[in-house]
């Protein structure tokens, strides 16, 4: 009951009231004249933000649901069911787990399903067929059962294996999310879109002029074919090391001038120089140094709970399902200085092309992506690791 309780009141219900409070606000701001948008649009902008945040509502209480399924009898009807047909020792550990991990894809299917095709095609974004969703959903699935498999087996043999198991499998999966980050873009994007080398020679030289500018090592820049799923705009320099890559999504070419393709690479660029990434990588390991440490110090009472035997598979298993409660604390320090980091890397993309130039772009950009300018001062500390648009563009100095 404990961990029900614990799971209730230290996230589903915070998290609830943090929408609530972000559809008053929005539902006011909506009542008062329009902002950076027309008229239309930002009626369109408001009401799509209202309609995903009763969703996100709804799926909470599904993730309420599913926990409360998990301890109270999923957890142990699994851990014997799969003896029961057979599978033991590392097999029945790693199915356990793997099953953790399948089945709340499978429960929250239906309202990704809804998010894609119904509100995302009411307001226009979704441009994937139904087809494409399953084979992505088949790709997810395939890739988690592969990958978690083998990391789940190293971790358990890790876990088993030395006297301070915690920081061991702090180590490996700290080590797991380091060659992550640096094969996603050459090895793991790749299976879900199609990357080509940039082709405009015009606007590929400006690019790696401003690269060369600011001392960016790329191993290439290359155009996403983004627009089969969705049609909003972005951009990004994936990887670390050598791996690195500046990846423009197709709907931004199309759909934005050179000067605030530029623009906003500047931002981006900002980041770099400012080693964000490699913060971004350092604030990771802090939260699973976190997790294991938290897992290393369950209560035995929470194994009772489950009807679990205390090991290391059981550890993993729980400490998987409390991580969302954990993350969701940790949200407002990682959103705190990822705010600030933005700001630097405004001011930054400011001095490579201009103030106006890159304050037009962001404009542009929440045109385009039907962004609400607006929110509430609670909700932003939580979920926003932007500023918002509102107070970038005042400290671009932007007439508003
Ligand atoms: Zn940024």
């Amino acid at each position: 009951m404990v961990l029900i309780i614990l799971f209730l009141c230290a996230y589903i219900v915070p998290s609830i009231v943090l929408n609530f409070l972000q559809i008053t606000h929005i539902k006011s701001a909506l009542k008062t004249k329009a902002i950076l948008l027309d008229s239309l649009d930002y009626k369109k902008a408001g009401n799509y933000a209202l309609e995903n945040l009763m969703l996100d509502t709804i799926q909470k209480c599904v993730e309420f649901g599913l926990f409360v399924f998990w301890v109270v009898f999923g957890l142990s009807f699994f851990w014997q069911w799969l003896q029961e047909i057979g599978l033991n020792g590392a097999w029945h550990h790693i199915a356990f787990l793997l099953l953790l991990l399948l089945i709340p894809l499978l429960v929250t299917l239906p309202l990704s399903f809804y998010q894609t095709f119904s509100i995302d095609k009411r307001y226009g974004f979704c441009k994937q067929s139904v087809g494409l969703f399953f084979i992505d959903l088949l790709k997810t699935s395939l890739l988690s059962i592969i990958l978690g498999g083998v990391i789940f087996y190293v971790l358990l043999w890790v876990m088993d294996s030395f006297s301070f198991w915690w920081l061991g499998g702090f180590v490996l999966m700290f080590g797991v999310v380091v060659v992550a980050n640096a094969i996603y873009p050459t090895l793991i994007a790749p299976l879900f879109n199609k990357f080509t080398p940039l082709e405009d020679t015009e606007l590929k030289s400006r690019i790696e002029e401003l690269l060369d500018k600011v001392g960016f090592k790329s191993n290439g820049i290359f155009v996403m074919d983004a627009s089969k799923r969705d049609g909003r705009l972005n951009a990004y320099f994936g990887g670390i090391g050598r791996t690195k890559r500046v990846v423009l999504f197709d709907t931004l070419l199309e759909k934005i001038s050179k000067d605030g393709l530029l623009a906003i690479l500047g931002h981006e660029l900002g980041h770099f120089k400012h080693k964000d990434i490699l913060k971004n990588l350092a604030t990771t390991g802090v939260f699973l140094f976190a997790l294991f440490f938290l897992a290393a110090h369950l209560p035995e009472s929470f194994f009772a709970q489950a009807s679990l035997p205390q090991e290391s598979t059981t550890t993993l298993a729980l400490i998987f399902l409390l991580s969302s409660v954990i993350s969701f604390w940790f949200l407002p320090l990682v959103g705190y200085f990822s705010r600030k980091a933005e700001y630097r890397a405004d001011a930054f993309g400011a001095t490579l092309s201009s103030k106006q130039c890159l304050a037009n772009a962001l404009v542009r950009l929440i045109n385009e992506n039907k962004s609400f300018p607006s929110s509430h001062w609670l909700y932003i500390c939580f979920y926003y690791s932007h500023p918002p648009l509102l107070e970038r563009l005042r400290a671009l100095d932007y007439e508003i």
